[in-house]
């Protein structure tokens, strides 16, 4: 392993980093009135594994203001993943689940066919507000699956290196996650809680990765790694080191290359503009079922324009 931090040149397509890692930056996306590190999907990456959308949020001030209110929306195709790092966030949903979630737990909810839900800081919330929302895309064999939410309020972990490791979904060193998935995938969280941690983190070489930071620093491979910065690791390779100061937590996620080209429209995770168009209309007449407890209208969907959808890009 390399313990030389090299130069990090990041931009918004995959720039090469040394061995075979690339690095890209994320750009500055919205989310009501919250701004987030929006790191996939990339121009020239849509997906890695089944990951095919990484927003990263805070740390946050959300003292005595409203702070999250994302109203009732759709999904298809997909299954969203909440972990939060700090704060608390209410998830409501068509299914008629209404769960509170806190740092440690993760809420994994699998759209299938069709689901609506909200997310918004409850009434009275916690100070601080940080987390990641992604997104799974759900593979052709499965995209027609039931709508179905899950809370996991304790999850396995295990240690390595002086990481403290938590499994979210799949399985890392031998600890695997009760979450349901439906292709190979992995996603876990490593903190670094009291002291500095260092590990060559074993991954699957039928897998390709990504790592990013979401508090403090880390390097991988020698590669500097502050929040915002996405490095990627494609498949072959059978370990990573890692190393972050105390304080610091990385995320990991990976997955066999999915092999499925996918198209993204706002909340929508489909194959063809003729998915999109009847998802979109679906939603306008209001057949994805109401969202119970939420106060406020729903979100409209913006104006679909099909020609564009069907250009290749
Ligand atoms: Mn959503």
């Amino acid at each position: 392993m390399s313990t030389v931090e090299a130069n990090v040149e990041v931009s918004g397509d995959p720039v090469p980093e040394g061995n075979d890692l690339e690095i890209t930056e994320a750009r500055a996306a919205r989310v009501g009135d919250i701004t987030v590190r929006r790191m996939l999907p990339l121009r020239l990456r849509r997906s890695v594994g089944a990951w095919c959308f990484i927003d990263h949020y805070g740390p946050m001030d959300v003292d005595g203001i409203t702070g999250m209110k994302v109203p009732p929306h759709p999904h298809i195709g997909l299954q969203t993943v909440t972990w939060l790092l700090a704060g608390n966030v209410l998830h409501r949903d068509s299914l008629g689940s209404e769960q509170l979630i806190r740092p440690g737990e993760l809420n994994l909810m699998t759209s299938g066919r069709g689901i609506a839900h909200a997310e918004e800081s409850p009434a009275r919330h916690d100070p601080t507000l940080h987390g990641v929302q992604l997104w799974v895309a759900l593979p052709d064999a499965s995209r027609q699956v039931d709508p179905a939410f899950e809370h996991h309020g304790e999850l396995p972990g295990t240690s390595l290196g002086g990481f403290a490791i938590t499994v979210l979904t799949g399985e890392l060193g031998g600890v695997a996650s009760p979450a349901t998935a439906f292709s190979p995938i992995v996603g876990a969280e490593l903190s670094a809680p009291g002291r500095p941690a260092n590990c060559l983190l074993p991954l699957r070489p039928d897998y390709e990765h990504v790592v990013f930071v979401v508090t403090g620093q880390a390097s991988a491979n020698g590669i500097r790694l502050e929040p915002g910065h996405l490095l990627y690791s494609p498949t072959g390779r059978h370990e990573i080191a890692i190393a972050a100061p105390a304080g610091s937590t990385l995320i990991l996620l990976g997955g066999e290359p999915l092999g499925e080209r996918l198209l993204m429209w706002w909340n929508f995770v489909a194959r063809t503009p003729e998915e999109i168009e009847a998802a979109a209309a679906a939603w306008r007449a209001g057949e994805f079922g109401p969202v119970g407890g939420y106060q406020g209208d729903p979100l409209p969907a913006p104006p679909l324009d099909v020609a564009r959808l069907k250009r290749p890009s």
